[in-house]
Parts: structure tokens; C-alpha cells; sequence
């Protein structure tokens, strides 16, 4: 089966009924220009889920989930991105043309690159030259039922089997190099980066394969493990491998299992435990955090018994337990993996483990009690080091619960631990306390953001700026940008209206003139692509008795006013200043005046 064509997808997405598909599985109500109805990722009581036709996107203030309305298909029915397509172009009658190579964006080029070498490694296997990976793949007690379930193949001890795979296929070098299946030789021409290995693709939430791991046959063979290296299409932050078999297990389990390793998150669907995945040979991640939390609040997480593990663990949680996410730490004896302790003592023993894990935090305030707190001091260690982890928990309740059970651990009092802990919640942004700070801090997803200071009358003129922008991105002339960029704050927000801005400039819009935030989401961060849906997808913001224009300037105009005046402080300030040069100072008072006045901001402090 061919790529299908972007047109065709633009056109199934154009005509396809978003209300009309949503409304088979969610009751859905008008409320202004967007259906509510109870959101079908998440349990709710009351609706957040919207849907916006005219956008046709569905947000959820619940959950965040978004997307179009294939996006709803893949993520509800857990088809593949081309099976929605295809399922959709049916219903509608759309005609799906096989294409040509020479027509495709460079991202499907790469796709298409990955999808000849997938096929070339997993023929390889079946082939009498995969007689030795089939038997390394059969002693760690690899059937062929999890051999075809998770794609695996094999790559050849060989300089060109996916050189000559490519070419055959008129794939250019170029392309096999963009997507890391191949390496340039000095002398020029390429070989192949993976050989001698068994192959395990990574596949995207819509299952296309973005990159491979291999895992070497040889004893002496270095590096153990090989992944191709990130590309336009992979990026490590963001990947788990094993994600779009583990989908429908997630929701069903109502939990997902993060693991180390390709072998880790294959024993654990091998002992029912179809909700694993693992990482790609990276720490846990912020946007790893958020992709979670789109699909399940409960996380069990399961790392080596050592040190190092109980460390990786603790990282983990760093950025798990801000995303508002509930983690259980699974300990497996020490020296062993999933893969093993599945071979020891069977299926059913590995799920015990899994289900009676006990949580995470609580654990950590265990570690950290027995570590010492008889002495005043020991107690007070003990405290400031989990208090950054408690501080993290988004949900008050919670977070005061775990400050409870952290000073019942140390048996210190509990007022004295609730107050580092709120000196904490305070602290995180910045840390106020570098005692209490967490080490490599970075921004907070989830909590504290750059908008923080920004006051919500702010913030909502922000979003109807975004949310005009977005519907007339046309209009944003190189001048208005300019004004803009001077008056508006530095925070999430203002990124996002000159996000819309330039994926309207890029031709990223709809039939309408609407920036299409489906389009532009794979090009913005997660944060932005988040609020963009946010914004979109209730246009209740909307003016609807002044030309929207028009109230866009306004608004602009009156955030420059605002820092002009703030501007104006400052250097009134310097008049004080004795070694300020004060004709200059005036100078620049009046051109800051002029310009005041040009706006239409008072003008009465210029005698003061
Ligand atoms: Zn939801």
C-alpha cells in the first residue's frame, strides 16, 4: 500500500463531519459556536470536551486531548494514521491515487525510506541468512507470534542490503541519509549503519515507522545496542518504543508501564501486559510526561533494582509527578530484567510484581526516612530532599497528603514539613531556596510557566488576539508583527499568536483562510500546539459587534501604551540620577511622549 497523497488527506479531512463522526461516540450539546459533551479519553462528570466544526478540531480542557477528526480515529478507535484515512475516505467516497515519489514532502520521502527498510530487515530474517537472529531471538524466548506483533527483523552483516533495498526502490542516498539508515564514506557512497543485528522499529503514535534499534548478534560486537539517530521524523524526547501497539492496552488497563528496553517492553506484553513501552535510549522527558497524561493518569514505572536505577527512578519522577501523573514503582531483584524474572517465575508472578508496585513517592519518603532522621539535622535533610518531588504535585489534596505521610516518615512535625514544602511550591520558579531547588531545574510543565506573572484580564486579550490572528493570519502585516512583537508580553501566548502568524505566511490554512492547527501542530512545540487548540476550538472570544480588526488593534495599542508607560518610569527614574546626562534623559522623555500621544494614551504626567 502507496503513501496516500497530502491532498487527499486535506480533502478527507475537509469533508469528513467532525460533529457528525464525534457525535457516534460522545453526546454531544451546543454551546455557542462549539459542542460540548463528556470527554471519551478521560473520566468526567462534567463536559470538557469541545468540538468546533468550524475548525474541525475537538479539544479537551479535561485532558488535553486534541485533534482533527482523523486524529479522533487514531486516538479513539486506535486505528493507524493511513487506516483513518482510508477508513474516512470510504464513508465519504473519496478516491485514494497511489502517488509518485517525486510529488512527496520531504517527511514522506523519509517515511517512505523507513518503510523499504522495514520490509528489506524483516525479509532478511525469514531468509536463510536470519538463521542466527532467529535463534538468538528464540533463546530469549522471542516466539514467532511477538516476533510478528512487534515488527522485528534482522539486519545482515553486510556493507549495502539496505543501499541496494533503496536504490531499487529510487529512494536517493540523500534521503537514506536524512532518515540515519546509512552512512557516507569518505571515499564517497554509503553503507548501511545497522549490520549484524536484530532490528526492533519504533513506530509513531499512528504506527509509521520513524527509526530502528538494534541490538548486536555478535558477543564482542560494540555498541550492545545501535539506534539510527534522530531525524526530521524522529525525535527521542518524544518517542517511546512500542507506543501504537500499547495504545489500546493503556486505555483498556487504564495505566501505562514505562520500561528501559525493547526486550523489557516485549516480556512485559508477552505476560499480558500489553501497556508497556520503553524509552528510546533517553531519560524520561517533559513532552514524554505530557504524551502520558493525554492517555492515562496512572504510571508504573519499572528500572533496574541498582543504585543507578533507584536514581533513574527518582529523575523520572522529577518530571512525571509536575504533569499531574500518579507513578508506582515496580523493584525487580537486582541483576534482573523483566525478560528473566518472565523466564524464572512466569507470567503470572511478572503481573503480581506489576500490580502490587508500591507508589513511587511514598517510596522515595520511605529511602529518604531510613537514610537517617534522628537527629534534628538528618530530619531536616530528609525533608528538603523529597520536598521539591511533594512541591511538583499539581493537585493541592494530594500534595498535602504526601507532606502529611512525609513527616509521619521522619516523625517531624507536620507544620514545620507543610511549610518547606509550601516554600517549596513558591521556590519552584524560580527556586528561591537552592537548597531546596531541584538539581537541573527546568521549567515546569504543567505548573508554574512564564505566565505567571500575566494577569488574566491579560491573558484573555491575549487569546482573543490569537484567536483573530488565527482566523485572519492574512493580515498581519510585517509592521503590525513589529508592533506586536514590541508590545506584547514574553510568554506562551504571545508565542502562539506569531506561531499562527507564520503558519498562515506558510500557507498552512484551510478552505477558509483559517490557520489549519492541524497542519501547524507537528511544527510547534506541544505547549503551543496545546493552547492552539485551546484557542480555536471555542471562538466564544470572537467580536462579533466590532470588525475584529479593529478590536485587535485596540488591544495591541493598549499593551504598548501600558510599556511605554512602564518605559516611562524607568526613565524618569534616571532623572534622579546625578550622572545621568539629564538633557539627554528629557530627550528621550519627550520622543517616548510623542509617541504616547500618537497612540493615544494621556499625556498628562509630561509636566511631572
Ligand atoms: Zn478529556
Amino acid at each position: 500500500m502507496g503513501l496516500i497523497p497530502e491532498t487527499t488527506i486535506q480533502e478527507v479531512r475537509d469533508r469528513a463531519d467532525i460533529l457528525g463522526l464525534i457525535g457516534r461516540h460522545v453526546e454531544l450539546k451546543q454551546a455557542g459556536q462549539s459542542w460540548k459533551g463528556l470527554c471519551p479519553f478521560h473520566d468526567e462528570k462534567t463536559p470538557s470536551f469541545n468540538v468546533n466544526p468550524n475548525r474541525q478540531a475537538y479539544y479537551c480542557f479535561g485532558c488535553q486531548a486534541k485533534g482533527d477528526v482523523i486524529g479522533f480515529l487514531v486516538d479513539h478507535e486506535n486505528l493507524t494514521f493511513p487506516e483513518a484515512v482510508r477508513t474516512l475516505a470510504a464513508e465519504l467516497g473519496i478516491e485514494i491515487p497511489e502517488t509518485d515519489s517525486r510529488e512527496r514532502s520531504d517527511n514522506e520521502k523519509i517515511y517512505a525510506a523507513l518503510e523499504v527498510a522495514q520490509a528489506c530487515y524483516r525479509e532478511a530474517l525469514r531468509a536463510p541468512g536470519g538463521q542466527g537472529a532467529r535463534e538468538y531471538l528464540e533463546r530469549r524466548g522471542l516466539d514467532d507470534a511477538s516476533i510478528d506483533r512487534f515488527q522485528i527483523g534482522y539486519a545482515p552483516d553486510a556493507w549495502d542490503t539496505v543501499v541496494r533495498a533503496l536504490e531499487k526502490a529510487g529512494i536517493p542516498s540523500d534521503t537514506g541519509m536524512l532518515s540515519g539508515l546509512l552512512n557516507e564514506r569518505a571515499s564517497g557512497g554509503h553503507y548501511d549503519r545497522l549490520r549484524g543485528r536484530v532490528i526492533f522499529p519504533i513506530q509513531d503514535v499512528r504506527g509509521r515507522v520513524i527509526a530502528f534499534g538494534g541490538r548486536a548478534l555478535g558477543a564482542d560486537q560494540e555498541p550492545k545496542y545501535l539506534n539510527t539517530p534522530e531525524s526530521p521524523v524522529y525525535h527521542k524526547r518524544r518517542a517511546f518504543y512500542g507506543f501504537p501497539h500499547a495504545l489500546e492496552p493503556i486505555r483498556r488497563a487504564g495505566r501505562a508501564i514505562i520500561c528501559e528496553g525493547y526486550f523489557d517492553a516485549i516480556a512485559l506484553a508477552r505476560a499480558g501486559m500489553g501497556e508497556a513501552v520503553a524509552t528510546c535510549g533517553t531519560a524520561l522527558t517533559a513532552d514524554h510526561a505530557r504524551d502520558l497524561r493525554r492517555r492515562t493518569s496512572a504510571l508504573s514505572l519499572l528500572f533496574d533494582g541498582d543504585s543507578a536505577g533507584k536514581k533513574a527512578m527518582e529523575r523520572a519522577l522529577e518530571i512525571l509527578l509536575p504533569a499531574g501523573l500518579r507513578v508506582r514503582a515496580v523493584s525487580l531483584p537486582e541483576g534482573q530484567d523483566p525478560d528473566d524474572y518472565l523466564v524464572e517465575e512466569g507470567a503470572e508472578a511478572l503481573a503480581a510484581l506489576v500490580d502490587r508496585a508500591p507508589d513511587a513517592l511514598e517510596l522515595v519518603i520511605r529511602r529518604a526516612a531510613a537514610a537517617g532522621s534522628t537527629t534534628p539535622a538528618e530530619k531536616a535533610d530528609a525533608v528538603r530532599r523529597v520536598a521539591p518531588l511533594v512541591a511538583s504535585i499539581p493537585d493541592p489534596v494530594e500534595r498535602s497528603e504526601y507532606s502529611r505521610r512525609l513527616a509521619l516518615a521522619t516523625n517531624a512535625d507536620a507544620t514545620a514539613v507543610e511549610s518547606v514544602i509550601r516554600g517549596a511550591v513558591q521556590g519552584q520558579s524560580p527556586p528561591a531556596n537552592p537548597r531546596v531547588s531541584l538539581e537541573g531545574n527546568q521549567p515546569r510543565p504543567g505548573s508554574a510557566d512564564s505566565e505567571a506573572e500575566i494577569g488574566e484580564s491579560e491573558k484573555r486579550h491575549l487569546r482573543q488576539i490569537a484567536l483573530i490572528v488565527s482566523r485572519h493570519p492574512e493580515k498581519v502585516t510585517d509592521a503590525q508583527a513589529e508592533e506586536m512583537h514590541e508590545a506584547l508580553p514574553n510568554c506562551a501566548l504571545t508565542r502562539l499568536i506569531f506561531a499562527f502568524a507564520d503558519a498562515g505566511a506558510e500557507g498552512f490554512i484551510d478552505a477558509e483562510g483559517r490557520v489549519d492547527v492541524r497542519a501547524m501542530e507537528e511544527r510547534v512545540s506541544p505547549e503551543i500546539a496545546d493552547l492552539a487548540y485551546k484557542v480555536v476550538v471555542d471562538e466564544g472570544l470572537y467580536p462579533t459587534d466590532t470588525p475584529a480588526w479593529e478590536v485587535l488593534t485596540q488591544i495591541v495599542r493598549r499593551f504598548l501604551l501600558k510599556n511605554l508607560g512602564m518605559q516611562k518610569k524607568m526613565i524618569k527614574r534616571r532623572l534622579d540620577d546625578p550622572d545621568e546626562d539629564q538633557d539627554r534623559v528629557i530627550q528621550e522623555l519627550h520622543v517616548l511622549e510623542d509617541r504616547r500621544r500618537a497612540l493615544g494614551g494621556d499625556t498628562m504626567g509630561r509636566s511631572t
